[in-house]
């Protein structure tokens, strides 16, 4: 394809945050954007020079908001495969709807990754009555997750017995799941990887991830990783590109076991909230990349200028009021970054801050620092 310049006009699929980071780099280097969702006023919306609010499943819709765009991409991976075919009839629609398909279920993501060569945890697909005390003698604590539809830890079980996989099964509408054995890991860690159709790769460095009742919280780059460690981790995040035919970003969240081997925990089509930091870091961000791949433009460099840290803002830190934005921006180093949501719920994704220093753990006190002035 030819690439698609500045003024041309790009549809996202979906409205969050990931769209309006997406639609702030796209808008900055002089292209349209329009969003599809079945929302309003969404963090999206408040950027694009279009907010088309409608339902995925009207495919009239769908196609003719394709239809009115140079290029379709994507900021959540659950997309239904109908509608992300109807947007293809119509534009191209990048990373293809391969990708979509195999990211959006876990038990084909699994089976995709195992049978490729890749490194992941034990696991099982759970289908019908049976399957459970079939799996379960090869399992000692596992974790329990519906097949479909899963992001930020929701729709898991823990489970150290059989008969609390069968409940966890039953709570969960014994719906298709993978039952996986609970990695005792050392440290989590993700890659976000570009890559473009002519197959050019650009690779960012690894961060390191930790999450708190599921839900990333702290995010810091380059992570504290021996350099073979990085290395294997960006080369696996290569092969994923190049196995999955991927034009535009691909994140890969890993486990660093104990003795130092790395298993992929699960992918995303997109870009990803540990590289939010890459917009204050890094010479090219996360979703200006997004936007030179599916736009068949040389990608940037992930160079950073400065190690970095970020903090996710939940809904929870407005419990007693307006979070006290002044003191956090007090601190020099730190930069925030808020959605446009409109009714912050607990546990809901509301913002984040990053900072940046000399070395990542200096920047990860900094942010903490700033995220607990929050609530002063
Ligand atoms: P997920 O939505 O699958 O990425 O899971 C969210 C978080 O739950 C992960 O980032 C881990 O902290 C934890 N987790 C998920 N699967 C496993 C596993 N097999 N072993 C240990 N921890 C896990």
């Amino acid at each position: 394809m030819k690439p698609l310049l500045p003024g041309s006009t790009i549809g996202v699929l979906g409205s969050g945050q990931l769209g309006r980071m997406f639609a702030i780099a796209a808008r900055r280097l002089g292209y349209r954007v329009h969003t599809y969702s079945p929302d309003r006023d969404t963090p999206t919306g408040q950027i694009a020079d279009i907010e088309i609010d409608a339902p995925y499943e009207d495919l009239d819709r769908v196609r003719a908001f394709a239809a009115a765009v140079d290029v379709v991409t994507f900021e959540f991976e659950n997309v239904p495969a109908p509608t992300a075919d109807a947007a293809a009839s119509a534009a191209p629609v990048r990373p293809a709807g391969l990708v979509l398909h195999t990211t959006q279920h876990r038990l084909r993501e699994k089976t995709f990754l195992e049978t490729h060569g890749f490194p992941v945890t034990k696991f099982a697909a759970i289908r019908q009555p049976g399957d459970l005390a079939t799996a379960w003698p090869g399992f000692g604590s596992a974790i329990l997750k519906t097949a479909g539809f899963g992001y930020d830890g929701k729709g898991q079980y823990r489970v150290t017995t059989l008969e609390e996989a069968e409940a966890a099964w039953t709570a969960m509408n014994r719906q298709e799941a993978v039952l996986e054995a609970l990695v005792d890991f050392e440290a989590e860690l993700s890659v976000v990887a570009v890559r473009s159709e002519d197959g050019s790769c650009a690779l960012y460095a690894p961060s390191a991830n930790s999450h708190v009742a599921g839900i990333l919280d702290i995010s810091v780059a380059p992570g504290p990783f021996p350099e073979h460690i990085a290395a294997q981790a960006q080369e696996i995040a290569r092969g994923l590109l190049e196995q999955l035919n991927v034009t535009g970003v691909l994140c890969v969240e890993f486990f660093l076991t104990k003795d130092h081997r790395l298993l992929i925990n699960e992918l995303a089509p997109r870009p990803h909230n540990s590289g939010h930091l890459t917009i204050d870091a890094c010479i090219t961000s996360q979703f200006e990349q997004q936007l030179r791949a599916v736009c068949n433009l040389p990608l940037g460099s992930t160079e950073m200028f400065r190690p970095a840290a970020m903090a996710n803002l939940l809904g929870d830190i407005w419990g007693n009021g307006e979070p006290n934005w002044a003191a956090a921006l007090a601190m020099p180093e730190v930069k925030l970054h808020l959605y446009g949501k409109l009714a912050a719920r607990p546990g809901r994704k509301m913002g984040h801050l990053t900072a940046t220093a000399a070395t990542p753990a200096q920047a990860e006190r900094l942010v903490r620092e700033a995220r607990a002035r929050l609530a002063s």
